[in-house]
């Protein structure tokens, strides 16, 4: 069988733990049989990380920067028990969060539907895709417990010596809890960025939804930043077909449970956290939702969504057969692989890229699926597969379906 060429070079970040093994048989048994593939491989492993001083995820950034597309392996963000456990330096920051920062990027997170999966909302036909804006807010916040009567003020200080904007939180009479929280310009304008462009190439409609009648300044800074990009963009807008929408996030929420989906809905960084776990589990299993991460200048980075499964790896060690879910972390293959070809103009790339995703759906559609699973499929399956038989399906499958 002869091999399809992939013209420029693919970035990989390996990772930790039971993703890590699933990392391993994907490239073993679903990609390098079938592609002429130069691989730039960064091992994202936490033990690696120690070594580099963590340098490692700052290249691999980089180099995402400089080919345009990687895929990663899901990675430990180490807390202190991490650190003891792998006996490291100290607590990494979380590789997730560096490369968003060096990729100045969005993640979208997309479930994967397939027939005799019923989504928990009724009326949700087609995948419904959150677009979290990744940076500040809550997540770079400042906050203080006090313990006594006092004032709490904003403050402002012009670096060039301008008037000073303050303004009174609150007075007071107690103890009670403050938080400052931020987010820039830029920031919010990359975010609308990647939102549009995604819309336009998916060619599904955008919402965006926040809090803009209570918040009249944070807020409605980013309600008056999308309007911005929508203008500014409404060429390629109308050309795709693509609308946009504001909604107030109660509303949005009321709207999403009788819409029948096919649309990104973009968010504020914990209204996504939070909303994305919903719509994760409202389509069925966390293995089966896909994160890509879309930088303003067009570079992506595609990966799976959970985590390293943790506690299905401390099984894989004992010794203990696994039933792992490996379809999101295909899936990161097949969307790098996909967007690759459509990049290099190479459509045979992107016909593999799909024929993979056609031997994963094709699988669980004839019931072939790992445990999570079970409980999900209509009708429900005789029984399931081991980590590993899932993936040799897949691969007996996809060495089937005709080029
Ligand atoms: P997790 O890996 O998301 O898994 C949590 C639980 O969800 C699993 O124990 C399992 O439930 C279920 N699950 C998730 N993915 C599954 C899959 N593919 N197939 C079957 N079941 C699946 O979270 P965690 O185990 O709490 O976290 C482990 C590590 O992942 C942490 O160190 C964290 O820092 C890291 N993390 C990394 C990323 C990333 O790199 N993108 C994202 C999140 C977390 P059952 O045990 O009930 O079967
Ligand atoms: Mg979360």
């Amino acid at each position: 069988m002869s091999k399809i060429k992939v013209k420029t070079p693919l970035v990989e970040m390996d990772g930790d733990e039971m993703t890590r093994i699933i990392w391993a048989m994907i490239k073993d048994k679903l990609i390098l049989p079938h592609l002429d593939i130069d691989l730039k491989y960064y091992d994202l492993g936490v033990e690696k990380r120690d070594r580099t001083d963590d340098q490692i995820t700052v290249d691999s950034a980089n180099a995402i920067k400089k080919y345009g597309v990687g895929v990663k392996c899901a990675t430990i963000t180490p807390d202190a028990d991490r650190v003891t456990e792998y006996k490291l330096k100290k607590a990494w920051a979380s590789p997730n969060g560096t490369i968003r920062s060096i990729m100045d990027g969005t993640v979208f997170r997309k479930p994967i539907t397939v027939s005799n999966i019923t989504p928990a909302v009724r009326s949700w036909k087609k995948p419904i895709v959150i677009g979290r804006h990744a940076y500040g807010d809550l997540y770079k916040s400042m906050e203080l417990v006090v313990d006594r009567p006092g004032r709490a003020e904003l403050v402002f200080t012009p670096d060039d010596g301008g008037a000073v904007l303050n303004a009174t939180i609150k007075e007071f009479k107690g103890p009670g809890v403050i938080m400052g929280m931020h987010n820039t310009d830029k920031s919010i304008h990359s975010f609308a960025q990647s939102c549009i462009n995604y819309a336009i190439s998916e060619k599904i409609n955008l919402w965006f939804a926040c809090k803009d009648t209570i918040s009249k300044k944070y807020h409605a800074r980013f309600k008056d930043i999308f309007n911005e990009e929508v203008l500014a963009h409404k060429d390629a807008l109308d050309r795709a077909g693509v609308t946009y929408r504001f909604l107030l996030i109660d509303d949005a929420v009321a709207q999403i449970m009788k819409h029948e989906g096919g649309i990104l809905w973009a968010m504020r960084n914990y209204d996504g956290d939070v909303f994305s776990d919903m719509i994760a589990a409202g389509f069925g299993s966390l293995g089966m939702m896909t994160s890509v991460l879309v930088s303003p200048d067009g570079h992506f980075e595609y990966e799976a969504a959970h985590g390293t499964v943790r506690r299905h790896y401390y099984e894989h060690l004992k010794g203990n057969k696994t039933s792992t879910n490996s379809v999101a972390s295909i899936f990161a293959w097949s969307g790098a692989l996909k967007k690759r070809g459509e990049l290099d103009g190479t459509p045979e790339v992107v016909r593999f890229g799909e024929r993979l995703e056609a031997a994963v759906l094709g699988c669980i559609e004839d019931g072939v699926v790992t445990k999570d699973l079970v409980s999900l499929i209509t009708p429900a399956p005789a029984g399931y597969e081991t980590t590993e038989g899932f993936i040799d399906k897949v691969a007996g499958r996809l060495c089937a379906v005709a080029k």
